[in-house]
């Protein structure tokens, strides 16, 4: 390709409303360009990088015996309503009405439209196992579009979908699929990791993200520093073995704390250590009002909440509903004589308090000397809390250190959810109907193309891996006007891409400066500079990644070039 006519417009400047390097490199190197708040065209060189991504995606979704297909973007109405996602899915859903004033959306990802073919095509168990998938364009309303494309409202996705007849065909699709992300961001040149997720009350359950390791990343992984143990946080495990102090139960007190409403307030005041303090916060579970308790130093992590009481929604209380159901404002709630009809939960570690400290359910007071099961019953202990660094790893080895991740894939077994709810059944070996066992597995191809420049990239620009580089190979004749150089770096265009490389022949009439700078910022894994030397048939070749320069003569071109891309 010919750069002096390829639309791929370079900036120096850094745009002011991009705050992460992929975001600011993809609009500088002239990869993307916004036309929305998270939309975006993908110039030809960025376009070049997401059909990379593609064509890595599809051979290894082939290799594992995925069926390519293509699913509209358009979805009616009527497909949501049967799986009971056209009112549960919220504004993040892009609805649209035709002509006729009905009701389609846009697809944020495609379980009604697959269930729904595969339901009318596929009836006997001979039929199955089937692993379908398609790469397409989404839509989500995301709430904060950001990051330029790595968190969009139109973005492209691989999404595979699974049919089983069996609980093992499931696990055995699921793993293939799982092995196929495996290979797949590896080959994409990518640090990430597969941890365990959040299945949430859709009825799945195993379920992994793929996260690729980044400070920028939105989720935090917990993970051991010495097994393969990984999760998001959201869902990783406490297993701590607490200890109970000997020290004799002393009497209840209640004491005036008069505006000391945080833990850190409180603890300051009365000069004790918030692991004896009892944190008592007022969620709204389904509509009904949970006092949930954990100690000063840890936080209730209401996903697990959720999980634990098989609960749709779960949000802390309003300022408002805290004194309609406590009878009390937020700052002084506890676990001591507790309204009836508000349930009472506790994290495992509040059972080994001893001596602690709690709200009086009444403003300005506390007690001190409160000791669970004696002055305040639980219904029920549960793993309640978020899992903090220096943790014991939930496997038994190690301890837990915290990383951020952005997550590039997800992969779902979803069991019956979509089958039951719309009617895809398979007649089983008996002739008797038996709903399909589904699993759901995607991946932000957009998204990876943004995580792969976030992770790798210096302070000149990107470093192409080279399995997603746009091109191979940045072809520059330093000065467009000497005649030896052009010469010689059109005979180069023509022999490299007979040798199969994929070449950009910078031919502009810029400045050397400019062009090594352009060379440097788009990140292409070798340059080869055809400079003062072009006469005697040296040229300087650079591996972008490590910065090593090679004079070489052009016959010996070809040698380098392959012992290079070997090594990259
Ligand atoms: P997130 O938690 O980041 O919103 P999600 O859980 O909603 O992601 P899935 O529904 O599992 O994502 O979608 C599959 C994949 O699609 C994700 O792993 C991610 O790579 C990609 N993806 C999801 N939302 C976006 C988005 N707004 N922009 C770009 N890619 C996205
Ligand atoms: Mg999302």
């Amino acid at each position: 390709m010919r750069q002096k006519l390829y639309m791929c417009p370079t900036m120096r400047e850094v745009p002011a409303d991009a705050d992460i390097a992929s975001h600011q490199l993809m609009l500088r190197a002239g990869l993307i360009r916004q036309s929305a708040a998270g939309v975006y065209s993908f110039l030809p060189l960025g376009m070049r990088a997401v059909q990379k991504v593609e064509e890595i995606v599809r051979e290894e979704m082939n290799e594992a015996g995925g069926q390519e297909l293509l699913m509209p973007a358009i979805q009616p109405a009527e497909l949501w309503q049967e799986s009971g996602r056209w009112e549960a899915y919220g504004p993040e859903l892009m609805r649209m009405k035709d002509r006729h004033d009905r009701e389609f959306a846009l697809g944020p990802t495609h379980e009604e439209v697959i269930t729904s073919l595969v339901r009318d095509e596929v009836k006997s168990y001979k039929r199955l196992p089937m692993t379908l998938y398609q790469i397409q364009t989404k839509f989500r309303d995301e709430r904060r579009p950001r990051f330029g494309v790595l968190r969009s409202r139109e973005f492209i996705m691989k999404d595979a979908y699974s049919f089983d007849s069996t609980k093992e065909g499931l696990d055995e699709s699921y793993d293939k699929m799982y092995n196929a992300y495996c290979n797949i961001f590896s080959r994409c040149g990518l640090d990430y990791r597969a941890v365990v997720a959040d299945s949430g009350a859709m009825g799945g359950k195993d379920t992994h993200e793929f996260m690729v390791l980044s400070k920028v990343g939105e989720d935090t992984i917990a993970y051991s520093d010495e097994s393969d143990y990984a999760a998001n946080i959201e869902i990783a495990a406490v297993h701590v073995n607490y200890e109970k102090s000997d020290e004799p139960l002393a009497a209840l007190e209640k004491i005036e704390t008069p505006n000391l409403k945080t833990i850190n307030e409180l603890s300051d005041a009365l000069s004790i250590s918030d692991q004896l303090l009892i944190k008592s916060l007022l969620f709204i579970v389904d509509g009904e009002p949970v006092l949930a308790l954990c100690r000063g130093d840890h936080e209730i992590n209401d996903i697990k909440l959720k999980n634990v009481l098989s609960a749709e929604i779960v949000e802390l209380a309003t300022a408002e509903q805290t004194v309609q159901y406590m009878k009390c404002e937020v700052g002084f709630l506890g676990p001591i004589e507790v309204p009836s009809d508000v349930k009472v939960i506790a994290d495992h570690a509040i059972e080994f308090i001893v001596n602690g400290v709690c709200g009086a359910n009444e403003k300005d007071y506390h007690f001190k000397n409160v000791n669970p099961s004696r002055d305040f019953s639980i219904e029920q202990y549960d793993d309640l809390r978020f899992i903090k660094e220096g943790d014991p790893s939930p496997d038994g080895k190690g301890t837990i250190k915290f990383a951020e991740g952005i997550e590039v894939g997800h992969v779902f077994k979803l069991g019956t959810r979509y089958s039951e709810a719309m009617g895809a059944t398979y007649l089983d070996e008996n002739g008797k109907s038996q709903p399909m066992i589904m699993g759901c597995y995607g991946i932000g191809v957009t998204r990876t193309v943004a995580a792969i420049v976030e992770q790798s990239h210096d302070e000149n620009g990107i470093v192409w891996p080279v399995s997603v580089a746009p091109f191979h190979i940045h072809l520059i004749p330093i000065n467009v006007k000497n005649e030896d150089q052009v010469k010689l770096a059109e005979t180069l265009y023509e022999k490299l891409k007979q040798e199969r490389y994929e070449v950009l022949l910078d031919d502009r009439p810029e400045r050397a400066g400019v062009k090594f700078n352009d060379s440097d910022l788009i990140g292409l894994p070798i340059r080869i500079a055809v400079g003062k030397r072009a006469g005697e048939g040296i040229v300087e070749v650079k591996v972008r990644k490590t910065g090593e320069m090679f004079e070489t003569e052009v016959d010996k071109l070809s040698d380098l070039l392959k012992e290079l891309f070997q090594q990259l």
